[in-house]
Formats: C-alpha cells, structure tokens, sequence
C-alpha cells in the first residue's frame, strides 16, 4: 500500500513537472491570530471570574474565525466573522461594550484590508452599526472610499443594508462606571447617562474587572487570518481610547497604522496608544521590515513595539501572521488578550505578559 502510494507520488511529481501542474498554489495550512487588547491588565486586576470570562471569549472569537477557515473560506470572512464575536461580547472594547467619549457618547472605529489585493475599507466615529467591522467592509466593496467618518458612515451602513442600533444599545454599566472614575480621577465634568440606558443601579456592572485605573483605557479588537489559498487578511475594531474627545479618530480605522495587510508582507492589526500608532505607521511599518529587510515577523514586530514604539513613549501591541504561515505578537503593555491557532493545531491563549 504505501509503496503503491508512494509510486503514484512519484508519478505525480514526474507529470507535474512535466506538464505544469505544479505551478498551481500549494493549500495551505490556514492560522488565525486575535487580540482583545493591550493595557495593565494584571492578574490582580483581573477576578478568578473575570480571567475565565475573558478567555471564554477570546476562545469563542477564535473558533467563530477558525470555523471559517477551516471550510476553506476567505480570510477576509474568518476576520470579518471572528470580529463579529467580539463586537457583541460586552467585555470587549468594540461594538457592544465600546468605551466612552468624555461626552459620554459610543464612537468607534474599523477597519479590514485584503492582503490578495490591498483592498480596504474603514469607517471612523460611528454610533450605530451594531458590526463597525461589516460597516468597513461595506465602504471597501460598495463604495468608491477607502475611510467614511461620522454620521456619513452611520448613513452609509444603513443604506448599505447593515444591522444597526440605537447609541444606547452599545451602554455598559461597567464601561461608565469606569468613564465616571476616570473622569473624576482628573477632575472633569461627569456627562449625563446616555438617553435609553437603564438607570443607575438596575444593572450590575459585569464582574469587578477594572479595579485598574488603566485597565479599560486600551481593549481594542483585532484579527489576522491566512486561508487555504494562501491570501491574508486584517481587520480592527474599537471604541477607541476611554474619555477621548468627541471626533478624535484613533489608529484602529487608519490603513497602515492599526491594520495593514499584504500578501507580500504580512498582515497586521494594532492596539494601545493609538496616537503613537499613527505616528509611526506601525501596522505597515512591520510588513516593510519583513518586506524590504527581509526580516522575520517575530523579530519585526518585536522591533517595532519594543524599540520603535517604546522610544516615543508609546505603548500597545500588535498581532501579525505572514502568508508562509508565521504567526506573531508583541507588546510592551503588562497583558494583551491574545489567542492564535493553527489549523490542526490546539489554541495557544494568553492574558498576563509572563504566558508564552
Ligand atoms: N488603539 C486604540 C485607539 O487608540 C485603542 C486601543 O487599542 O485600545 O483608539
């Protein structure tokens, strides 16, 4: 049996050589890489509780993006589908469970980029998309733009047929609480609670998770995947920074900044201080170091947030995959949310910076 298999092998190879059926793409092995954010999350901040609750999701969002891949779908769907999982998970800083603007109101960012063919689409400052994430997809195929910002982007995804919310959807206690304790900390006006939302006290903010002061000023979203055909992809979602002023974008909507994706390169998504992010181009910055230096993801990612970033005083993090299958992360933060997963493979998870 095995010599028979290993004959038709060999004939396999012979007639490839031959007739040029080997120059067709090779499958690949598909990966998939996510962040739910980088900030002080340490163990102590974090209840028994809460640290099974955040890798429960981070455990779902990776199979929402696995299952994808692994029917052989686009990395473009497994991003925009694991994505999609976080947005509605409450714990996470994207689409349901957003932070605060210092007004009090939900504005978040997104973006996607096709590593196959430098497509991309964002939308910056949105209130009512429930997926911000589909909302940038839609301005990438159903538009002629790159970036839509403000109530443009909410009209957008509305006329683009998406699901969308009232503002008051998207309220957390949890996230309030800690905008009022923030707020407070540097002695600045307390909004009022957004129209619609529960009163204070009818609800219990989810666990005791931000005992940090810190804790929530970062959580971000992001996803890189390689599918089957070998094309890459990146996407990022966010409510942005806690207590940002209203209309400031951060880098998780800009190309090139919180997300890039080439085939050539690499695919990357970002989170922390989004301002340092946008400074240095950071996403886009680890695929030229890959590109032109040739360099290995781990060693650029590890060069772009632990010397370029830290250098300006930045901190975050970033996920990134190539389409020869590496897989990388790096931050300089005390925790990042993190997962990844190679088909056939078991998930490798991490909170806290001392887990590999
Ligand atoms: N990078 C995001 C921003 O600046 C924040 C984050 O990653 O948590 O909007």
């Amino acid at each position: 049996m095995r010599l028979a298999i290993g004959v038709c092998m060999l004939m396999g190879l012979v007639a490839g050589a031959v007739s040029g059926a080997y120059a067709q793409q090779p499958a690949h092995h598909w990966a998939i890489v996510v962040h739910g954010g980088a900030g002080v999350i340490e163990k102590s901040a974090l209840t028994p509780d809460g640290d099974k609750a955040y890798r429960a999701g981070l455990d779902r969002v990776i199979h929402a993006g696995a299952a994808v891949l692994d029917k052989g779908g686009s990395a473009m769907d497994a991003v925009e589908a694991a994505l999609y999982v976080f947005e509605d998970d409450p714990l996470f800083n994207a689409g349901k469970g957003a932070v605060f603007t210092r007004e009090g109101k939900n504005e978040m960012d997104a973006s996607i980029m096709d590593g196959s063919n430098l497509k991309a689409g964002a939308v910056a400052g949105v209130t009512r998309p429930r997926h911000p994430i589909s909302a940038a997809r839609a301005v990438m195929e159903k538009s002629p733009h790159v970036m839509i910002a403000g109530p443009g982007a909410d009209a957008f995804a509305e006329s683009a047929g998406l699901e969308m919310e009232p503002p008051s959807y998207f309220f957390t206690e949890s996230r309030w609480q800690s905008l009022v304790k923030q707020l407070k900390r540097e002695g600045k006006p307390i909004p009022p609670r957004p129209a619609g939302v529960p009163p204070e006290g009818a609800t219990v903010p989810v666990a005791s998770f931000d005992e940090s002061p810190d804790m929530h000023r970062y959580g971000t979203t992001g996803v890189v995947a390689l599918d089957k055909q070998g094309n890459i992809a990146a996407g990022t979602s966010t409510g942005g920074m806690q207590a940002k002023m209203p209309g400031r974008i951060g880098d998780s909507p800009i190309i090139g900044a919180g997300t890039y994706a080439s085939n050539q390169s690499c695919a990357v998504s970002g989170t922390g201080t989004g301002e340092y992010f946008i400074r240095l181009g950071v996403a886009r910055e680890v695929c030229n170091l890959v590109f032109y230096k040739g360099m290995k993801l781990q060693d650029a990612v590890d060069h772009v947030i632990h010397k370029e970033l830290e250098d300006l005083h930045g901190d975050g993090g970033v996920i990134a995959i190539t389409p020869d299958g590496q897989l990388a992360w790096s931050f300089n933060t005390p925790g990042m949310f993190r997962a990844r997963l190679v088909e056939g493979g078991q998930v490798q998870m991490g909170i806290y910076r001392d887990e590999p």
